[in-house]
């Protein structure tokens, strides 16, 4: 968190990373030029492509999955966008969990759909679902490590198992996790993306994307990675980089090419966000665990959706996956019983003080949504209910405020229904 991919700057002793606000780098000389353009030498042409303030983040992201290297990149729709633009050709099918981030679902199910990629999604929680799902155009395997907003868990070393045999990469989405409570790789994910806007940045300050590479598959006999690139003159980046040509890829083709890339300063304040980052996931999970059952035990709660409660079905695979506890994320629904469950729930929004109503999660505040008018609206009823939302869901992302305070405000705003 506080030394990974970065040495004191050698020019003038800075302590602190560099933001090198630059958008371009000077040659040595001609031949350099060449080299570097024909990715015969590593080094910095642009800084749409790679930066050095970039650069520290992404060693200490990728040190801190325990993997071979990182990109990063606008945001985290860049991340998966960027990923599987790398992996997938028109044609293509991939299985997704149904219960994903409601602008994942849209990106897959719409932007993807336009490129001709075809998605099934499933219920994530049993294996099985995802081997049925299969076909013989299948090239990848995508969920989230917490399931948003159920809580769900899926079985991530029986997915890694099942993408394995089937050769095909299992890319995890582990932005509720961060490395700190999970790392996705060390249980066989191919590939881990995430969205470093929430607990990364930590501050909500800064929209940023990563994506860690395991470097572990096999990328010899996928399509994508392994033949000739035509926009390099025929380059094999799977024979020329091996175990780093799917980062070579998406860093020289589709960043370059889509340009979603970050900023310098962008990557410095997510680099501030890291260095704290244990400490703030064990405060947020320490609130979330006691709001969870606070709530649970609030006679107008209905259910609470949290993996850290012995009554959430996948209370087991989170103390596995995530022994430090499930993150801060949660749902539960306003007792229908008594009110009109959409209205009790628009109150209960209304009536918080220290809670911020907003569409954002991973903040050092706290947060709360309606998923069913906001993140989700642009889902049908059908995908709102795989997706594990009703109409009076409410979703809370618990922050390092005082507990006592948030048990206040959780409690007044309650008593207000
Ligand atoms: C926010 C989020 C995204 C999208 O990330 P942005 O940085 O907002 O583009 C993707 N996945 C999950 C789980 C998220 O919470």
């Amino acid at each position: 968190m506080l030394h990974a991919g970065q040495i004191p700057d050698p020019h003038v002793g800075a302590r602190a990373v560099p933001i090198y606000q630059t958008t371009s780098y000077v040659f040595e000389n001609t031949e350099e030029a060449a080299h570097l353009f024909e990715l015969k030498q590593y080094g910095n042409i642009y800084s749409r492509i790679s930066n050095p303030t970039t650069a520290v983040f992404e060693e200490r992201m990728a040190s801190l999955e325990n993997a071979t290297g990182a990109v990063a990149v606008a945001s985290g729709m860049a991340a998966q966008f960027g990923t599987l633009m790398t992996l997938l050709s028109p044609g293509d099918h991939i299985v997704a969990s149904s219960q994903l981030y409601g602008g994942t679902l849209t990106q897959l199910a719409h932007t993807f759909k336009k490129l001709s990629v075809d998605v099934s999604f499933v219920d994530p929680s049993e294996t099985l679902n995802w081997e049925s799902a299969i076909t013989p155009k299948t090239k990848l395997l995508f969920v989230e490590i917490i399931g948003n907003p159920s809580g769900a868990i899926p079985d991530l070393e029986g997915l890694a198992a099942l993408a394995k045999s089937k050769r095909m990469p299992l890319i995890v989405d582990s932005t509720f996790a961060t490395p700190y409570l999970c790392r996705p790789i060390d249980w066989g994910a191919t590939i881990v993306t995430h969205s470093a806007t929430k607990f990364i940045g930590g501050h909500g300050s800064s929209i940023g994307g990563v994506v860690v590479d395991s470097g572990d598959f096999d990328f010899s006999r996928y399509a994508t990675i392994a033949e000739a690139s035509p926009s390099y003159h025929g380059l094999r980046f799977f024979d020329t980089f091996g175990h780093y040509a799917f980062m070579m890829k998406l860093r020289a083709e589709t960043v370059r090419d889509t340009g979603a890339c970050i900023s310098p300063m962008n990557s410095f304040l997510l680099l501030q966000g890291l260095e704290t980052l244990s400490l703030r996931m064990d405060r947020h999970v320490a609130n979330a665990q006691a709001i969870a059952a606070y709530l649970e035990a609030h006679p107008k709660v209905n259910r609470v959706h949290y993996a850290g409660l012995e009554s959430h079905p996948h209370f087991e695979r989170a103390k596995k996956y995530l022994p430090k506890g499930p993150g801060a994320v949660m749902a539960f629904e306003i007792n229908p019983g008594a009110t009109d469950p959409r209205q009790a729930g628009k109150k209960f929004i209304e009536g918080l003080q220290l809670f911020s109503h907003l569409a954002n999660i991973g903040d050092a505040k706290s947060l709360v949504i309606h998923p069913g008018s906001t993140t989700h609206q642009q889902l049908s009823d059908e995908e709102m209910v795989a997706a594990g939302i009703t109409p009076s869901t409410i979703r809370l992302s618990v922050g390092l405020e005082t507990l006592e305070d948030l048990i206040w405000d959780l409690d007044q705003a309650l008593s207000a229904i």
